[in-house]
C-alpha cells in the first residue's frame, strides 16, 4: 500500500518536474537569444557610427567580464578575413576559429559551436555548453557576429535539477506516508469500531467519508452488517423477555395445581385428576413454547423460508381438507373460490400454517349452520387471500388487539386456544414481505385478508 501510493506520488512529481524543466529551459533560451539580438543591433549601430575602433573598445570591455555577463564578438571583411574578434579565453573551448570555415547555419539563422569535449558525451537533458552566434551582413559586405555561451543557463538548469532531486527524496517519503495515512483512515476507523464493540459498545459505527471508493464501500457494508447483527441481538433479547413473561402464567398455574393437590390430602383419584391437569398444562406450555419460538424466529428474520411459486387453489384446498371433518361435525359449510392459475411466491408449509390458523379460528368462532368462504384473487402484483366467516364477530375496540401475543377476547374464553394464533399469522405473512388485515362486525362475522407477492404464472403443480 505504502509503496503503491509512493509510486503514484513519484510519477506525478516527475511529470511536474519534466514540464517545469522544459518550460524553464525554453524561457532561458529565448531570453538569451533576445539579448544577443539586442547586442547585435547595438554593435551594428556602434560600427556604423564609430567604425572599427569604437567596436574594439566594446570588445575589450566584454573580454574583461565573466562569461555569464559577456558576449562574443567578431567582425569579418567581405573577403572573409577576420578583422576583429573577442580574445577572452572563456570562448576558446568553442573553437571560434571554426567560424571562418563557412560553419553550419541552423534553420533559425543561428550558428552553434559546441564545446569540443562535450560533443561525444551522452546528455539526458542536452546540457552541452554551446556558443550561439547571430550574424548580420552590412551593405558594405562586412559581417558582424555576436555570440553568447549557454554555460550560464545550463548551470541554472543543472541547479534546478539538483534541487529537485534533493527535495524529491524526503518529499517522496513524506508524500507516500501522507497518502498512505489518509488512504488507511477507513481501516483505522474499522479497527477503532471493532475495539469499541469488543469493549461492549454495540452502538459504535465506522465513520463514512462518502468518497465512494472501495474503502468507503467497505465501511458502509461493515456498518450495515453491524446494524443487522444489532437488530438480531435486540430481537433475540426481546423474544427471550417475551417468552419468559408469557410462560410465567401457565407455569404458575401448573405449580398451583400441584401444590393444591399436595395440600388437600385427598384420595388417589383426586391426585390422578391433579396429575392429569398438570399434564394438560404441560402440553399447553410446550405448544405455547413452540409457537412463541416460531413467532420470534419470523419476527427477527431468522425463520428459514423456502420460497417457491405455489398454486393458491391447491393451498386453499389442502387447508380446507385438513378441517373438513371438524367443520362437518360443527355443521358449518366451507366454500372455496379461486382461479387455477393464481400463484404466490412463498414457503408452502409456513403459508399453510398461517391459513390453517385463520380457518381454525373461523370454525371456532362460527356457530353451527354458518358459512366459511376461502377466496383468493389478484390485485396489483399481489395475491389477496380472504377467509370470511358468518361467526360471532368482534367489537371494534377488540380489533386492534387481536394481533397481540396472548390476547383473547372475553367472548372467546369458552373456546380452546392460547391467544397466539393471530400473532403467528402476522409474523409469518410479514416474513414473506406481505401484510394481513382484519375486519369484523359483532354478530355478523369476520373477514381476514392476507396480501402476498404474486409468484410465477402457474403451470401444473402437485
Ligand atoms: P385464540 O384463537 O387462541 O384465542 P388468536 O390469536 O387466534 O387466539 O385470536 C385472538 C383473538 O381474536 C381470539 O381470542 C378471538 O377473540 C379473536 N378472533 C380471532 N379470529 C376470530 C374470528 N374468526 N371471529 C371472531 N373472533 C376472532
Amino acid at each position: 500500500m505504502w509503496l503503491s501510493y509512493s509510486v503514484v506520488f513519484l510519477i506525478t512529481s516527475l511529470i511536474i518536474f519534466l514540464l517545469s524543466h522544459s518550460w524553464l529551459s525554453t524561457f532561458l533560451a529565448k531570453k538569451d537569444r533576445q539579448s544577443v539580438d539586442l547586442e547585435l543591433k547595438e554593435l551594428v549601430a556602434l560600427y556604423e557610427s564609430g567604425g572599427i575602433n569604437s567596436v574594439r573598445k566594446e570588445i575589450a570591455v566584454h573580454d574583461s567580464l565573466p562569461v555569464q555577463e559577456s558576449y562574443y564578438f567578431r567582425i569579418v571583411d567581405p573577403e572573409n578575413e577576420t578583422l576583429l574578434a573577442s580574445h577572452s579565453t572563456s570562448y576558446e573551448k568553442f573553437q571560434p576559429e571554426n567560424l571562418e570555415d563557412s560553419p553550419a547555419v541552423s534553420k533559425d539563422g543561428w550558428i552553434r559551436l559546441v564545446e569540443e569535449e562535450d560533443k561525444n558525451e551522452f546528455q539526458i537533458f542536452g546540457n552541452v555548453d554551446t556558443l550561439e552566434v547571430a550574424s548580420q551582413k552590412l551593405t558594405d559586405g562586412t559581417l558582424l557576429q555576436v555570440g553568447r555561451s549557454t554555460e550560464y543557463r545550463e548551470d541554472l538548469l543543472e541547479s534546478f535539477r539538483l534541487i529537485f532531486a534533493i527535495s524529491m527524496i524526503p518529499l517522496f517519503l513524506i508524500g507516500g506516508l501522507l497518502l498512505t495515512f489518509r488512504g488507511l483512515r477507513p481501516l483505522r476507523g474499522m479497527l477503532a469500531t471493532m475495539k469499541s464493540i469488543q469493549a461492549g459498545n454495540m452502538e459504535s459505527r465506522v465513520p463514512v467519508n462518502h468518497s465512494n471508493d472501495e474503502l468507503d464501500e467497505l465501511a458502509k457494508l461493515f456498518n450495515a452488517m453491524l446494524e443487522k447483527i444489532q437488530n438480531l441481538i435486540n430481537a433475540m433479547r426481546n423474544s427471550l423477555d417475551n417468552v419468559a413473561h408469557d410462560l410465567r402464567t401457565p407455569v404458575t398455574r401448573l405449580r398451583v395445581t400441584a401444590e393444591a393437590a399436595l395440600q388437600s390430602k385427598s384420595d388417589p383419584d383426586a391426585y390422578r385428576e391433579a396429575l392429569s391437569d398438570c399434564l394438560d398444562e404441560t402440553d399447553k406450555i410446550l405448544s405455547m413454547l413452540d409457537t412463541l419460538m416460531d413467532i420470534s424466529e419470523a419476527e427477527s428474520g431468522s425463520m428459514k423460508l423456502n420460497f417457491d411459486s405455489i398454486q393458491v387453489k391447491k393451498l386453499l384446498e389442502d387447508t380446507s381438507d385438513l378441517y373438513e371433518h371438524v367443520a362437518e361435525d360443527k355443521g358449518l359449510h366451507v366454500t372455496l373460490d379461486c382461479r387455477d392459475d393464481l400463484t404466490v411466491k412463498a414457503d408452502r408449509n409456513r403459508v399453510r400454517q398461517a391459513l390453517a390458523n385463520l380457518l381454525d379460528n373461523a370454525i371456532k368462532y362460527t356457530n353451527s349452520g354458518g358459512t366459511i368462504l376461502l377466496e383468493a384473487h389478484e390485485s396489483d402484483h399481489e395475491v389477496v387471500i380472504v377467509i370470511r366467516d358468518t361467526g360471532i364477530g368482534m367489537l371494534p375496540n377488540e380489533l386492534p388487539h387481536i394481533w397481540d401475543r396472548l390476547y383473547r377476547s372475553d367472548q372467546s374464553r369458552s373456546q380452546r386456544g392460547i391467544g397466539l394464533g393471530l400473532s403467528l399469522v402476522r409474523a409469518i405473512v410479514e416474513a414473506h414481505n406481505g401484510r394481513v388485515e382484519a375486519s369484523s362486525e359483532i354478530g355478523k362475522g369476520s373477514s381476514f385478508r392476507i396480501y402476498l407477492p404474486s409468484g410465477e404464472p402457474a403451470t401444473s403443480q402437485s
